[in-house]
Formats: structure tokens, C-alpha cells, sequence
């Protein structure tokens, strides 16, 4: 084979055994010069798609690849795994000095190096747009590659202008192959990307959105704090998670009440000092079993590999919100969960923020039906991944591996109570044309007497007491799955109720409503055995005894190498691959270099030391 042919640069510089998925067409494409988007879930494998081709194009005299990524803050780790495997590469952003940036410039425009990552709004710079004219000239520009490329979307979560003028590079350049890849991209954002990075040419590589090892569940709320202690407790002691929730103030309270429940809990948001900010990144990204409770502001380009757990303690926006942030956990391909918990509120404050925010109609519109899509997921009796993949476009079957597949739930027949609600609504307006609160509607469906119902003389409505058969969280439910689907809808600084023009069909008993059983209520009457519930805790390495000392040993050594070169321990090596050199004990460098994510570098700076520390944990 030759030294630049992409398996052997694989195999030889990364220490894998073979190409994933798309992977090895999408490389192939590269480094035979063509242009390419680029759409692969989170985990994939995106990064060698642009690595190896880089590296086959470098080892061909073609000179420098750019990468352009909009996330300053880990191009640091990305350039240090890189060099770690021997490539050499380096950044330019502003946070080098002059003489460093001068040294990379150096390198850069001698054609030494091989892959350069840099800001979007970089490619803007005068200066380095002449140096790039320069290598281009000389036939040193090796290929263009675009992470995060949805940021060129105004459809998207994370616009960036800067994206926009990444138009430039195929007008200036346009001989140059481009990349552009993405974990996010519906039809719209598809579209976009393509029309604005002037991408009409290039092939589009879809890969599955498939994460198969991560577990999907979505419980009610119900003390919530309290189950995602248990969640945490039950199936993650010690392992690295990411909490969301919506706002700051949240965000600080969940995290100090974890602390003080003995977990290594970090609050991240956007209010938070950048310093503050940037050291909770670092510590997440570089200590192990750190809990990380953050809003959306955090998250986005985290690559890294082993998150074993997303929670979401609030309701993202949409679909795609949902699954780029459970899309963090387990990028490793080891078993991870995706664990949210949402309640009536939590439909109420969604759809209210879509009717207060000042967009146009037509947008609120949008908004709400992909609001829709989201609770119809958390309210679905039937599989979890079939509805979040068939949102993407894709068929499937049930999985096996959600809350749903799992332990599926008990429905039942709520049109009459539907109904007896509705009316209840309907009697309030017609009695006065007061409206009110989920929580007074639900005292008189009860038949609760209280001073509000003495107040209004509710006892003498017909509906008054007509529900007092089902307990008060199965009636939220109710009226969550109305809210829901839109037959009520929930108004003002009081969250009031009223009645949708479509409430009027199941007022008739046109529409039948099956609904989930609220777990609360289902646990106590069906739970067996107890801790089997939620499934088995997500242990990706099975090891015995010694194997496991081993592992012990080696994560050890890791830790004071990560240290010294002051980059996370995973870029050293994951842990998949530790496990594998303690569970295969490999007697000689050659043993230790069939191992998956040993390359050659790796062996011939660690190897003698991996072996030596494996050695005297046997004696010892
Ligand atoms: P993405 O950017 O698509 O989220 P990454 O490029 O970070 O994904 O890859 C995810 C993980 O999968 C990384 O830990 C990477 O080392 C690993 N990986 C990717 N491709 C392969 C492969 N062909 N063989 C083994 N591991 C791979
Ligand atoms: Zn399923």
C-alpha cells in the first residue's frame, strides 16, 4: 500500500482497524479532489472524514488543509489530539501571542504543516487571504474543511454571520475541494447550507441518524430534583453527564443542591464571567465524573467521547434542540442515556414563550408546530427512536432500547375525562366569563371545596365534583395532553384556561383520546422488582478483577501524561482503548499495537511506559 493511501494512514496514524459508515467513500471523494457535504449524527466519525484526506493530500505535496470551525475554545484540544497522533498542526486564533501566531504563519506558508484550524471570521482577513492566495499559487492549499456547517443557516440554532463570506473560499478558490459537515441539518437547513456555501456541485453524503446506543426516556414530573438524583444515582454514579435546564437561575440552584448531595456539580451559563465559564469547560472536559449543569450555552462542539448521560430537567424547544443535546452523550459508541423529565408547566412556558416573542406570525406558526412534534414525542405510548428518526426522514423499527420499547406503558381511555374538563371550562366561562388555573379547575373537577370555590359559588356548577374518581396528577395529565395537542390553551401572567375552537370536536366525543398511564401512579400499582426499572446501568467496559486494577493503573499513568502536556486524557487515549490493553494484557509493543487507537506514534512515545506500568501492576 502506499503511504497515501487513506486505510493505511488509518491504520498507521489513528490505530483503527477500519473505516466506519460513509467514512471510507467520503475520504475516497477527498482525496481524489471532488467537493462534499457532508451529514452524519453526532459521534460519527465527522472529524476523520477531512483528517485522513488531509493527511493523504500532505503526503502527496499538495500542502495545507483549512479547517474552519467556530469553536475557539477547543481548537486547542483538537490541534494537541492531532500532534498526539504525530500530525502536525496548529491554530490561529486570538488567543495566541503575536510571535506565536507568527510561528504558525511560518510553518503554514512553508507547506510543513498539514492541517490548519482557524475562526470563520479569519477567512475574512486581508492578510490571510493573501497568504492563502500565496500557497495557492504554489499548489499548498490541500482542501477547505467546514465544521459546524448549519452555522450558515438563519434556520438553525447557532447562526454565525461570519459563515456567510465562507462563500468566498469556492470563488477565490475554485479548484480547492471543500468539506462542509453537519449533525444538524433538516431540509430547510440542507438546502441553505448548499445554496450558501455554493455547494451545488458537491456530492451529499447522508449517513443514518441512528444513535443506537444511546437510551431514550421521558418521565413526568413529579418532584423532579429528586428523580434526577435517583437517575444519576441509580445508573451514573461517578460518570460525566451534562443537566439542562432553561434558565440561569436554575441552572446555579441545581447545581449547588447536587453539590451538596456529594456530586462533582458545575454550573455554565452565558451570565457567568468567560474565565468562570472557561475553567468549568476545562474541568469538565479534563476530570472524570464531573456533572455539568448548563443551558443551551454550552454544548455545542463538545467533543468529548465519553458523556454517559444528557438530562434534561426543562423542555428543549423542538426536535432537532432535543437531539443535538442528547446527541452529546456517548460519542464513543458505549452505552449512554438521554433522560428527561417534563410536566404541564413546561408545555405552558413553551408555548407561551412562542406567543410572546416578537416574531413575525408566520414564524410563531413554524414555532408551534415544531413545538407540537416534541410533546407529541414526550406524550408517545410507543417507541421513542421510530418518531425521533421518522422527524428526520428516517423508517425504522421499534428499538428495543427506550423507556417505551423497554417497559412499554399502560394506556387508557381518557375521552370521557377529556370531556368532563372541557365542559368544566366551558361552565366557568359561561358562569361570569371568568377564567382560571389548572389548579382551581382541578379542585372542582374534584370536588375540592376551597375559599376560590366559595368564592365563585362553584359548587353549584354541574361539573362540580364529576371528577373525583381520578387522583390529581392523573387529571394534570389530562390536561397536559389537551394542552399539548391544542384543544386548551393556557394565557397570560396566570397561565388561565381556555378553549380552542378544536376542543369542540372531542366535546362531541369525535375524538377518542388514549393516553399514557402517568408513571407515578403506574409505579405504584405495577413495579416489581425494584432498581430494574429504568433498565440496567450503561457500563461500557466489563472487566474482572485484575483486569480492572489494570484499567485502574493505566488511567493513573494517563492522568499525569494528560497533565504534563496539558490536554484532556482522552486525547492521550480513550477509554475504550485503555480497557483494551488491560483486558488483553499485550506482552510486547507488538500486542500492544494491534490494539484499536494505538497508532504508530502513540506506540513508539508510550508504548515501552504502557507496558512497563502493566508489569508491575501483575507483580504488585
Ligand atoms: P463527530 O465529529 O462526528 O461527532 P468524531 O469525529 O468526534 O465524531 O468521532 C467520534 C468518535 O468515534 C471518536 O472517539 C473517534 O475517535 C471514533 N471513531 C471515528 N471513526 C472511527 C473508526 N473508523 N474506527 C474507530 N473509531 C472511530
Ligand atoms: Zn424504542
Amino acid at each position: 500500500m502506499h503511504h497515501h493511501a487513506p486505510l493505511q494512514i488509518l491504520q498507521e496514524v489513528f490505530g483503527y482497524g477500519a473505516f466506519r459508515g460513509a467514512q471510507a467513500d467520503i475520504v475516497d471523494h477527498m482525496v481524489s479532489g471532488g467537493d462534499a457535504l457532508v451529514l452524519m449524527p453526532t459521534g460519527g466519525g465527522k472529524s476523520l472524514c477531512y483528517q485522513v484526506p488531509a493527511i493523504s493530500r500532505h503526503r502527496q505535496g499538495r500542502g495545507v488543509a483549512v479547517v474552519v470551525s467556530p469553536l475557539i475554545a477547543l481548537m486547542h484540544d483538537q490541534v494537541g489530539a492531532l500532534e498526539e497522533a504525530g500530525v502536525h498542526a496548529a491554530f490561529l486564533n486570538s488567543t495566541l501571542s503575536s510571535e506565536q501566531a507568527a510561528h504558525v504563519e511560518r510553518e503554514m506558508m512553508s507547506g510543513r504543516l498539514v492541517m490548519l484550524y482557524a475562526a470563520p471570521e479569519r477567512i475574512t482577513n486581508p492578510r490571510f487571504l493573501a497568504q492563502l492566495d500565496s500557497l495557492n499559487e504554489r499548489g499548498l492549499l490541500s482542501l477547505f474543511a467546514i465544521d459546524e456547517a448549519h452555522c450558515v443557516s438563519q434556520w438553525g440554532h447557532d447562526f454565525r454571520s461570519e459563515y456567510l463570506s465562507l462563500s468566498l473560499l469556492h470563488e477565490r478558490y475554485p479548484d480547492v475541494p471543500r468539506i462542509a459537515l453537519t449533525a444538524t441539518a433538516d431540509d430547510l437547513t440542507r438546502a441553505d447550507i448548499i445554496e450558501r456555501l455554493k455547494l451545488e456541485d458537491s456530492r451529499v453524503f447522508i449517513s443514518s441518524f441512528d444513535r443506537p446506543n444511546i437510551r431514550y426516556a421521558i418521565v413526568e414530573k413529579d418532584k423532579p430534583r429528586e428523580q434526577l438524583l435517583r437517575f444519576i444515582r441509580d445508573e451514573h454514579e461517578d460518570e460525566a453527564g451534562v443537566v439542562y435546564c432553561q434558565s440561569r437561575k436554575k441552572v446555579e440552584e441545581t447545581a449547588a443542591w447536587l453539590e451538596a448531595e456529594g456530586m462533582k456539580a458545575l454550573p455554565y451559563h452565558a451570565g457567568l464571567d468567560a474565565a468562570v465559564r472557561q475553567r468549568h469547560q476545562d474541568r469538565f472536559l479534563r476530570e472524570d465524573g464531573i456533572v455539568m449543569v448548563a443551558t443551551i450555552a454550552f454544548g455545542m462542539g463538545i467533543d468529548k467521547p465519553d458523556v454517559r448521560f444528557v438530562a434534561h430537567l426543562d423542555l428543549p424547544k423542538n426536535i432537532e434542540s432535543y437531539y443535538q443535546e442528547t446527541g452529546r452523550a456517548g460519542r464513543d459508541g458505549a452505552p449512554a442515556n438521554a433522560w428527561m423529565a417534563y410536566g404541564l408547566a413546561d408545555v405552558v412556558n413553551q408555548r407561551r414563550m412562542i406567543d410572546e416573542s416578537p416574531a413575525e406570525e408566520e414564524f410563531k406558526q413554524g414555532q408551534r408546530g415544531k413545538l407540537d412534534a416534541l410533546l407529541a414525542l414526550a406524550e408517545a405510548t410507543d417507541c421513542r427512536r421510530v418518531r425521533l428518526l421518522s422527524y428526520f426522514g428516517e423508517a425504522s423499527s421499534a428499538c428495543g432500547n427506550c423507556d417505551n420499547c423497554l417497559s412499554p406503558p399502560a394506556t387508557w381511555d381518557g375521552t370521557e375525562a377529556a370531556r368532563k374538563l372541557l365542559s368544566c371550562i366551558y361552565r366557568f366561562h359561561q358562569n361570569g366569563g371568568q377564567r382560571f388555573g389548572a389548579g382551581h379547575l382541578i379542585d372542582v373537577l374534584r370536588g375540592k371545596v376551597t375559599d376560590k370555590v366559595t368564592q365563585y359559588g362553584h359548587q353549584s356548577l354541574s361539573t362540580w365534583g364529576v371528577g373525583a374518581s381520578l387522583p390529581e396528577q392523573q387529571w394534570r395529565a389530562v390536561l397536559r395532553q389537551l394542552i399539548a395537542l391544542g384543544h386548551v390553551v393556557s394565557e397570560g401572567e396566570y397561565h388561565t384556561l381556555a378553549l380552542a375552537d378544536s376542543a369542540r370536536a372531542v366535546l362531541k366525543g369525535e375524538v377518542q383520546l388514549l393516553l399514557r398511564v402517568p408513571s407515578v401512579t403506574r409505579g405504584k400499582a405495577t413495579r416489581g422488582a425494584p432498581g430494574k426499572s429504568s433498565g440496567s446501568k450503561a457500563a461500557p467496559i466489563d472487566l474482572d478483577f485484575e483486569a480492572q486494577q489494570r484499567f485502574e493503573a493505566l488511567k493513573t499513568w494517563r492522568a499525569e501524561v494528560a497533565k504534563e502536556h496539558g490536554l484532556p486524557a482522552y486525547v492521550i487515549f480513550q477509554n475504550v482503548t485503555l480497557a483494551e490493553m488491560a483486558r488483553l494484557h499485550p506482552q510486547s509493543l507488538d500486542e500492544l499495537a494491534g490494539i484499536s487507537g494505538v497508532g504508530a506514534k502513540k506506540l513508539e512515545a508510550y508504548g515501552r511506559e504502557i507496558l512497563r506500568v502493566l508489569e508491575s501492576e501483575a507483580q504488585g
